[in-house]
């Protein structure tokens, strides 16, 4: 059963996430700072953009984009990885 964090994005303690949902630098920060709540809210925006902005993750260039639109989504300092 997943603990309690103080989420980062809206600032409540909510479950976590039961394991890091990226590989890389990225995932632990999510696990650490993140909720499972706000982070099927990232998924979610993330399908939106992938439709709207034809945004492909296979692309690295795209991924670049989708990792800096995450980050700011999330709340997170993208200077601090
Ligand atoms: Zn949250």
């Amino acid at each position: 059963m997943p603990g309690l964090l103080a989420c980062r994005r809206c600032g409540q303690h909510k479950p976590a996430l039961d394991q890091a949902p990226l590989p890389g630098k990225w995932g632990p920060l999510i696990l650490a700072d993140i909720c499972a709540d706000c982070w099927h809210d990232w998924i979610e925006e993330q399908t939106r953009l992938i439709n709207h902005e034809r945004l492909l993750p296979s692309e690295p260039e795209h991924r670049k984009v989708l990792y800096a639109r995450m980050a700011s989504f999330l709340h997170l300092d993208p200077e601090s990885v």
